[in-house]
């Protein structure tokens, strides 16, 4: 039917029209009701989160998720569309803990978890008109009457229903996730936290010799904890690099990478003219893989033992760059997340020389010594020992506790984890099987993603979590 346009048209005007057409005739409701012997399509809202106010950005999201429902409608299946609210979370807790004056986890456990809770379950309604009104603006359907909602009990049944499913698959194991931790007050901190005391500080660094076996040679690596050497189990290169032996003018023979020969050992040149190096062969780093040195500490060698786990060889990775150090980075699991990501891809032991006061601990020389003060003498024994190249000081930003102004350690928790890496070649063929538009987010960004999937650590820390 032809119907002239008026050249005043007031387009929100219109729009309120046909919403409230939709609305009085429930339209959305007939769009099932007139396909109920069609093809079903199930769609499920991404949930939103009801205790913050919509923004621009979700008129975006809505609009597409609305696309492809209604597209399917128009091709005569039946379209449930089922609304759902994520109830869950930090910002929820946050929010009742500013509202009621409370701080921090013991503070909540004196006002009560059940009045807590309740507090919590009706903080996240806060905006929920707002929601509706803006979602029925933007002509976004959804069955808003039957959401499913995070915090009923049969949608947490269901996520305990899918934990035991992937148990029964052996896909969940308990690992150990690294965390930002206070050793003073003895809690993990949040990634907030830790970005408030971040601080100059200038601390010696260690270069070190670690002995190659079958070889009278040395990987020169770099660090700037030396209170984590005791607990070394591995080395690590970047598997693109090049990397080089070289026979320096200090007598010994090095394997280090190419890029920072000259910075490393330039100084052996005292002369004009001299040579600090000879290259006597050059790698990939990849050639170095499996290649095997001797343990820097014997408490490590011994640990490894009793694990009954192959360690102190080279792994390569490609976070390792060549801004700084020689190009070959010393692991230790316990202190850092990609030390521990590598120890999980080689099956390292998890050797851990710290308590959980920050002191080293009775396996190692220095039992009882803070990780700090125990730096210089970890550097003074190597010394000794002719293991230790150079000490170089090191200015960094290094965050500090900001209660108690500690220095914060990296540090291994105890954590569930899904083994993504198990199932990944699954996740790459459904990826495939999608139809990405535009094609370069499937095969590109995700694509990249799932190329490099790792294990999902799901273990909520609560303790210090709460700032
Ligand atoms: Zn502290």
């Amino acid at each position: 039917m032809y119907q002239k346009v008026d050249t005043n048209l007031n387009f929100v005007d219109r729009e309120k029209k046909v919403e409230e057409f939709w609305k009085e005739n429930h339209i959305f409701e007939k769009s099932m009701e007139n396909r109920k012997e069609g093809e079903t399509y199930t769609f499920y809202d991404g949930p939103p989160t009801a205790n913050g106010k919509p923004h621009i950005g979700h008129v975006l999201t809505r609009v597409i998720k609305d696309m492809i429902p209604r597209y399917r409608t128009m091709k005569g299946y039946m379209v449930p569309r089922k609304a759902g609210w994520d109830t869950h979370g930090l910002p929820v807790e946050l929010e009742v803990e500013k509202k009621l004056g409370l701080d921090g986890k013991e503070q909540i456990e004196e006002y009560g978890m059940e009045p807590f809770i309740k507090q919590c379950k009706e903080s996240v309604w806060k905006y929920k008109g707002m929601w509706e009104d803006f979602s029925s603006t933007v002509g976004f359907w959804a069955d808003m009457e039957h959401p499913y909602v995070t915090y009923y009990d049969d949608y947490i049944e269901s996520e305990w229903w899918a934990l035991k499913e992937i148990w029964n698959k052996k896909l969940l194991y308990k690992g150990f996730k690294i965390v930002p931790y206070c050793p003073r007050c003895g809690t993990p901190l949040s990634a907030q936290e830790v970005s408030q005391g971040y601080k100059t500080v200038k601390e010696r660094s260690a270069v070190v010799r670690f002995k190659v076996i079958g070889e009278d040679a040395y990987f020169l690596a770099w660090t700037t904890t030396p209170w984590t050497l005791p607990s070394n189990v591995a080395l690590c290169v970047n598997p693109d690099e090049t990397y080089c032996k070289v026979k320096a003018a200090d007598g010994y023979t090095y394997y280090m990478a190419e890029a920072l020969l000259d910075k490393v050992l330039g100084k052996f040149a005292k002369e004009e003219g001299e040579k600090a190096y000879e290259v006597l062969e050059t790698y990939k780093g990849t050639d170095l893989e499996y290649k095997e040195y001797e343990p820097l500490f014997a408490c490590a060698g011994e640990a490894a033992a009793k694990q009954k786990k192959k360690a102190h060889f080279v792994t390569c990775d490609t976070y390792v760059t060549m801004s700084d150090g020689t190009g070959i980075v010393h692991i230790a699991p316990a202190f850092g997340e990609d030390d521990s990501r590598i120890g999980r891809n080689y099956d390292l032991p998890f050797v851990q020389f710290v308590d959980g006061q920050g002191n080293l601990t009775k396996e190692t020389p220095y039992a009882g010594v803070f990780v700090k003060k125990a730096d210089p003498m970890v550097l003074t024994d190597l010394d000794k020992e002719g293991k230790l190249f150079d000490a170089p000081k090191f200015e960094h930003e290094y965050p500090h506790c900001w209660r108690c102004d500690t220095p914060l350690i990296y540090y291994a928790r105890e954590s569930w984890f899904i083994k993504m890496t198990a199932v990944k070649d699954d996740l790459i063929r459904n990826n495939n099987t999608i139809n990405w538009i535009p094609e370069s987010i499937g095969k590109g960004r995700f694509g990249d993603w799932l190329e490099n999937v790792q294990d999902w650590g799901i273990s909520v820390t609560v303790t210090g979590e709460h700032h």
